[in-house]
């Protein structure tokens, strides 16, 4: 039996903001053994890591104002990548700069886009908060 020494795989990145996967780069082994090879095509259609920029969901309600993501701040360990809820809520710019304290209300809206704990937007009356996810 011949073994392949080449392999390609298709991989997925996750959206940065909301953590939904797309398609993302193809990519191959470049030394070619049966091991490398077999280490590719085990790759295909995992998530390798984050995208560079938002999805394109994201980047198209971003242009509708500033995108709070909601996270659930005590499954989150990691300010990266914390624990989504699920919820997405376009803010205008009007309402981070009287919601955040300059500093930050400054960087968002920069950005375009922020995290949010989720208890804090129930608190703030904010639609349809999953509050258990
Ligand atoms: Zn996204």
């Amino acid at each position: 039996m011949k073994e392949n020494v080449l392999d390609i795989a298709l991989v997925k990145e996750a959206c940065p903001l909301c953590a939904k996967t797309e398609d993302g780069p193809i990519i191959m082994n470049s030394i070619l053994t049966t091991d490398r090879a077999k280490k590719v095509e085990e790759l295909n259609g995992k998530v390798i890591g984050m995208m560079d920029k938002p999805c394109s969901e994201c980047q198209e309600l971003m242009k509708q104002g500033i995108l709070l993501i909601g996270v659930i701040d005590s499954k989150s360990n990691d300010h990266v990548n914390p624990y989504r809820s699920g919820n997405q809520w376009v803010v205008s710019e009007e309402f981070v700069r009287k919601s955040f304290d300059s500093k930050s209300a400054e960087a968002v809206v920069k950005k375009g886009a922020s995290f949010f704990s989720v208890e804090a937007a129930h608190k703030m009356g904010f639609p349809e908060c999953n509050l258990k996810a």
